[in-house]
C-alpha cells in the first residue's frame, strides 16, 4: 500500500483523543512509508494528522475543492495541495491517488465519504479496503448500529464484514496490507454501473 485516504473531522471534537488518535495513525503511515491523502485543512482532526506525518518527515497530498479554501482554512504546508472544483471532484480525486480508505471521528462530512467509499466496495466499484478506526469508542455506536442492520436483514453479513474496525491504528494497517479483493460474482455484474 502506497497511499491512504484518510477521513476525519474538521473540528477536533470533545476529546483530546481524537486527534491523539489521528497523530498515532500519522506515525504508523510515516514507519509503513505511507504517503497521507485527505481534505486539506489545517483545522481539527484533519490538521493534527496531517501536522504529525509532515512532522515525521512522510508525504501528505490535500485535496481541496476552491470554495472551500477559506472556510476550511487549507493547509499551506504540504507535499502538494491539490485544489479542486466540487466536493465530487474532491472524492473522486481522493479516491483515485489511494489505495485503501479509513475514517477517524468525525461529523456529517466523514459520515458520508466514509459511506460512500463504503458503498461502492459493495457495488464493486472499487475493491480497496475500507476500515473505521474507532478512536476513544467514537463509532461504537455506527458499529452496532451496521449489526443491527446486518439482522434486520438490509445489510449482508459479508458486506457488514467488508468495512475493517480497529481502534488501534497498527492493528488496522495490518489487516489493510492483508486485504485481498474479495471474488464474489454480483460485484463483477454491477461493476458494469461504474463504466
Ligand atoms: P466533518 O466531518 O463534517 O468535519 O467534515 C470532514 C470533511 O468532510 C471536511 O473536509 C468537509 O469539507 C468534508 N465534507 C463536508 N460535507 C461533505 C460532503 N457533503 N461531501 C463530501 N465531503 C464533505
Amino acid at each position: 500500500m502506497k497511499s491512504l485516504c484518510v477521513f476525519c473531522g474538521s473540528s477536533s471534537g470533545a476529546r483530546n483523543g481524537y486527534s491523539d488518535a489521528a497523530r498515532d495513525l500519522a506515525r504508523v503511515l510515516v514507519g509503513e512509508g505511507i504517503r497521507l491523502v485527505y481534505g486539506g485543512a489545517s483545522v481539527g482532526v484533519m490538521g493534527a494528522l496531517a501536522d504529525e506525518v509532515l512532522a515525521g518527515g512522510g508525504e501528505v497530498i490535500g485535496v481541496i475543492p476552491e470554495g472551500m479554501m477559506r472556510h476550511e482554512v487549507a493547509h499551506h504546508g504540504l507535499t502538494e495541495l491539490r485544489v479542486v472544483d466540487s466536493m465530487h471532484q474532491r472524492k473522486a480525486l481522493m479516491a483515485e491517488l489511494s489505495d485503501g480508505f479509513v475514517a477517524l471521528p468525525g461529523g456529517l462530512g466523514t459520515f458520508e465519504e466514509l459511506f460512500e467509499v463504503y458503498t461502492w466496495a459493495q457495488l464493486g466499484i472499487h475493491v480497496k479496503p475500507v476500515g473505521l478506526l474507532n478512536a476513544a469508542g467514537y463509532y461504537d455506536k455506527l458499529i452496532e448500529f451496521l449489526d443491527g442492520a446486518v439482522e434486520e436483514r438490509f445489510l449482508s453479513s459479508e458486506d457488514r464484514s467488508v468495512l475493517l474496525v480497529e481502534s488501534d491504528p497498527r492493528l488496522l494497517i495490518e489487516k489493510f496490507k492483508l486485504h485481498r479483493p474479495p471474488s464474489v460474482s454480483k460485484w463483477a455484474a454491477i461493476k458494469k454501473l461504474s463504466t
